[in-house]
């Protein structure tokens, strides 16, 4: 297999139409940043920004939900920096008052979508990896941060054409993948379904939703319509999925679709 074999777009290799998108859209003085989170897609578009000749900086937005293989592997990986989120988990939880849930997936705001004021971000998004990202555009601008663009420039490539390009590219992956893992991202994220088993083998990840229940079950102390007994009582509802947020003072969230779930 080689390049040939991948389709083409507008009569130019995807590699290529890729490419020009990121050079197209990448303007002096402004910093560029790759968006790196350490799975498939963001390997490829970290090749594709390497080959584009712009200069780049590649950051990965540190979150305490990914498995530790995920910062194991990108440790291995000097060029990139690491990025703390602006708030704890309990600062989160005492603002959102509520375990992130799918429709209030508030850990990806804090967690995994913060970017340098007045840059462009790169990222791996893909109309191919689920229904809600359909609605994606392959420029877009930050909600919060109309200074901040994103560029999806592989958002039109299906999942056999991110695999065609990795290994005609010999590009290394994830270890995970190596052991059956289709997606890469957080553990036990409230997007799919509560795994026991996944909970045992990532037990650090595990403590975190826990302590996380612990910090919404304090916050919400003087909200008498509060309904939870304790914060096993609620960590027990968040694990069956069938309950969803309850009426806060926090301001409705808007559906976040750039999460990704380990699968
Ligand atoms: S991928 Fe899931 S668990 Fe991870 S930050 Fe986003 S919503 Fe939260």
């Amino acid at each position: 297999m080689n390049l040939s074999d991948l389709d083409y777009l507008h009569g130019k290799p995807l590699e290529t139409v890729a490419i020009d998108r990121i050079g197209n859209f990448a303007t002096k003085n402004r910093p560029v940043v790759v968006a790196y989170s350490g799975g498939k897609d963001s390997e490829v578009v970290l090749e594709l920004a390497k080959r584009s000749g712009v200069t780049f900086t590649t950051i990965h937005n540190i979150c305490p939900m990914d498995p530790a293989e995920t910062r194991a592997w990108i440790h291995q990986k000097p060029y990139v920096q690491f990025s703390r989120p602006t708030m704890s988990l309990a600062e989160a939880a005492a603002y959102y008052k509520t375990m992130p849930y799918r429709d209030r997936r508030w850990c990806c705001r804090v967690f995994k979508e913060h970017a340098p004021s007045g840059s462009l971000v790169v990222t791996g998004i893909r109309w191919d990896e689920s229904p809600n990202r359909n609605k994606r555009r392959m420029i877009e601008h930050c909600r919060r941060d109309m200074s901040i663009h994103y560029l999806n420039p592989i958002i039109d490539w299906s999942t056999d054409e991110v695999w065609t390009y990795i290994f005609t590219r010999k590009l290394k992956t994830h270890p995970l993948y190596a052991q059956g893992f289709r997606r890469i991202g957080c553990v036990n994220c409230p997007l799919t379904d509560y795994s026991e088993a996944y909970a045992k083998r990532w037990p650090n990840v595990t403590a975190v939703w826990r302590k996380l229940a612990e910090y919404v079950h304090t916050a919400q102390t003087n909200n008498p319509r509060w309904e939870f007994e304790s914060p096993e009582h609620l960590f027990q509802a968040w694990k069956s999925r069938l309950y969803y947020a309850p009426n806060t003072e926090t301001e409705d969230l808007p559906l976040l679709e750039s999460c990704g779930a380990l699968k």
